[in-house]
């Protein structure tokens, strides 16, 4: 029998490369029977219930949902026991309880071990074979380990990855909220993979082709944008910006350009660019720059296509009338691209369903932007045909092809619900976030993305909160220079025009890395070289960023420049004299600026105690909760080991948050809160309570929190959290806040 770590890195390795849940538990059970040279190898994931589900077997033949209850059979056994049973005769163990039509008879001796992840059994991992006889020490050992290292993946995997009907039900990853009917339309899956290498033999005339194929999609790419630009204003104009940037990109242009002086061919020289350059991304830690590469597949399709003179959608058009009162056209395929998005007529998308992808692809931010739902990640599309009708659930992440009448009726109710919370929600666009005894707290927008910049307005945000301006450094290939900085900056102040904007200067380091800027392994990156650390060593990066800040707010009084990690006082004495510095060269070079106001991130629980110090240099001070939970609570939550230990209404934060409060209070310096907890309706309820007038939060989150807000009333928030802050943890104090949110028995909060 293999090594059991060369088993192991073997079966890691086939499933990273499946994105679907489905195919990755069937990989598992397939490549574990085939190691252990058993019949049957089946995988049980523990649900909500405590029951014990197959997620998938080699060898059993199940044409239902299987559900074994917790307090039945050896798979139960294995559970409740939590240690493995071998045994060679399953039929004659006391427990052993006959799955109805598995024809499992037929399997003499069964081993089943438990899977464990963070102290808890999650599930049971089972072999079994024909012959009566138990398997060997060795072999039960090989299990264990193997279980031991495969519980951590099982655990991500939803417990209802097996659905009734495989066929027909399709598990993926939630990436635009909302329900919807339609019927599919497939696209056309990328070509990329297939271009054979090829040469030329004049590359000066391919090279010619090049550059006239590069201008024909910058055309299409353009009228793509402005076809959509009408429907969605500027909601989707960056994600366009940013196709329309990577067209212009030297490593891009260049790049196919000097495989093209290789003689290679203009399809093979786009093919092997652009596989190098998505690769370079694919391979990035950052999730958002991971995600990157899809749109550079997604260009690469594109460049191919119109090559070949072809369009990327199997019809065109569609001929049945609307299901469900919005679109009726629910787009599939691999790889759905923007690009295919636009090329709908207005108003007859129903739902984009994408076999690869994630939620932070272009694909799931513009189907967000769109009000449509999305799934990513579905893995494999067999089944999935033109014309079939289809229902999308993007707030669960799955789709049901051919639904029956039943899933129908609910769906019907689902849809109405929605629409009816949509409504309602919609009507507060420009009610102010006010408790009902007119305590007042203003809701702003956490934005990074030109893409992203609108859906904060037509949610009511009344500002830019949190402007994370690392991003528009990350998709780049060099730092981008004041100019360039300033065009993207300025977009952001024209975006909101006379409303606050709060600009932080770049926050690298730790999990964000610039691809041209390697930082050096560091033993602890969360507390090593990223924030304004970085930045004040590579002052002229600073100044470079604080320039095209002031520029581009010009005389607004827009501009707040919000400064990351800042943990002493020498680091806020540089960043003023930095910033007055630059206010002085602007201005002897004739610009016409304001002065901006300079605040901190709070976010290093050490800058607490430092406030009063602060108190006349700073003009206000933002909360970063993400992070100062992280380093209060010293837990990573990005950590799959101890993730589910993290909450940020942990006593140790809430009293700390109550600590800053009354602190900003006394000394009179503004104070918002920027991180996941302006989004979390529990912790805004104590927030609220603590006096925090203005949070910061994803624009997709406001209208809920608008809701949640203007339903309590100030004492209320304040007993709640009196209350709140005499309990020992976060779970007693999550449940406490959620019973006194469900009294207000607010339709649009159900699901918290
Ligand atoms: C935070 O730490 O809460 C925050 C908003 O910053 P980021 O998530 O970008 O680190
Ligand atoms: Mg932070």
């Amino acid at each position: 029998m293999e090594h059991v770590i060369q088993a192991l890195t073997r079966i890691i390795q086939k499933i990273t490369h499946e994105e679907s849940p489905t195919e990755q538990v069937r990989l598992i059970v397939d490549s574990i029977s085939q190691v252990a040279g058993t019949d049957v190898c089946s995988l049980y994931r523990k649900n909500a219930d405590g029951d014990l589900a197959l997620l998938a077997s080699h060898g059993l033949e199940v044409n239902h949902p299987l559900v074994i209850p917790a307090d039945k059979g050896l798979v139960g056994l294995v559970a409740r026991s939590r240690h493995p049973i071998n045994v060679a005769e399953a039929a004659r163990h006391e427990a052993f309880y006959y799955v109805p039509d598995s024809l499992e008879e037929r399997f003499a001796s069964f081993c089943g071990v438990p899977l464990v992840q963070a102290g808890k059994v999650i599930g049971v991992l089972t072999v079994q074979r024909t012959r009566a006889e138990k398997i060997s020490d060795a072999q039960e050992a090989f299990l264990v380990t193997l279980a031991s290292q495969l519980a951590l993946i099982i655990a991500q995997i939803p417990p209802e990855t097996q659905k009734p009907h495989k066929s027909q039900h399709y598990q993926g990853l939630p990436a635009a909220p909302g329900v919807a009917l339609g019927n599919i339309l497939i696209c056309e899956s990328g070509l990329l993979n297939d271009v054979p290498d090829s040469q030329c033999d004049d590359p000066k005339a391919e090279s010619k082709k090049w550059h006239r194929l590069l201008a024909s999609v910058v055309e299409d790419v353009k009228r793509e944008q402005a076809a959509l630009g009408n429907a969605l204003s500027d909601s989707v104009i960056g994600i366009f910006d940013a196709y329309l940037m990577l067209l212009s990109d030297s490593t891009l242009v260049q790049g196919v350009e000097a495989e093209i002086q290789n003689n290679s061919s203009l399809s093979s020289a786009i093919r092997k660019t652009v596989l190098g350059i998505a690769a370079v991304f694919k391979n990035m830690e950052d999730p958002y720059l991971r995600a990157r590469h899809e749109d550079i597949l997604h260009l690469g399709n594109k460049l191919l296509q119109s090559l070949k003179g072809q369009t990327t959608l199997e019809h065109s058009t569609q001929t049945q009338p609307p299901l469900n009162g919005q679109g009726q056209i629910v787009l599939v395929g691999h790889q759905v691209s923007v690009s295919q998005m636009a090329a709908i007529p207005n108003g007859q998308l129903a739902g984009v369903v994408s076999g690869e992808g994630s939620r932070l692809s272009h694909t799931a931010v513009l189907a967000n932007a769109m009000g449509v739902p999305a799934v990513m990640g579905v893995g494999s599309l067999k089944g999935l045909k033109s014309q079939l009708p289809i229902l999308i659930n993007g707030s669960e992440g799955y789709v049901v092809l051919q639904p029956s009448p039943a899933v129908l009726k609910a769906f019907g109710k689902q849809l109405q619900k929605e629409q009816k919370i949509r409504e309602q929600l919609a009507t507060l666009r420009d009610e102010p976030a006010e408790t009902t005894d007119g305590y007042r707290v203003r809701l702003f927008a956490n934005t990074g993305l030109l893409a992203d910049i609108s859906p904060g307005i037509k949610n009511g945000a009344e500002g830019i909160g949190l402007y994370r301006t690392e991003i528009p450094f990350m998709v780049r290939n060099s730092f981008p220079n004041e100019d360039e900085q300033v065009e993207v900056y300025q977009s952001v102040f024209n975006a909101y025009t006379n409303k606050p904007v709060y600009m932080r200067t770049l926050d690298i380091g730790g999990d964000k890395q610039l691809p041209y800027f390697p930082i050096h392994a560091e033993d602890n990156p969360a507390l090593g070289w990223r924030g304004i650390r970085f930045t004040l060593d590579n002052i002229q990066l600073m100044m470079t960023q604080v320039r095209a800040m002031v520029r581009a707010a010009g005389k607004g009084n827009q501009l707040n420049i919000l400064l990351p990690m800042i943990s002493s006082t020498t680091e806020v004495n540089l960043v003023r004299e930095l910033i007055e510095d630059a206010c002085q060269q602007l201005m002897a070079e004739g610009y016409e600026i304001d002065r901006p106001k300079m605040g901190i991130m709070l976010e290093v629980p050490a800058a607490t105690s430092q406030i009063p110090f602060w108190k006349d240099k700073i003009d206000f001070i933002s909360i970063g909760s993400n992070d100062l939970s992280q380093y209060l609570l010293a837990l990573d939550r990005n950590n799959i080991h101890v993730a589910d230990r993290y909450d940020h209404v942990h006593p140790a934060v809430l009293h700390e948050i109550d600590r800053i409060v009354d602190i900003a209070r006394l000394y009179k310096i503004p104070l918002s809160l920027c991180g996941e907890m302006a989004s979390d309706p529990v912790a805004v309820v104590l927030l609220v309570g603590m006096g925090i007038q203005q949070l910061s939060m994803s624009s997709s989150k406001l209208p809920r929190i608008k809701r949640l807000i203007r339903a309590i009333s100030a004492p209320m928030a304040s007993t709640i959290l009196h209350q709140a802050l005499a309990m020992d943890n976060a779970h007693d104090i999550r449940q406490w806040v959620k019973s006194r949110i469900k009294e207000l028995k607010i339709d649009e909060l159900t699901d918290i």
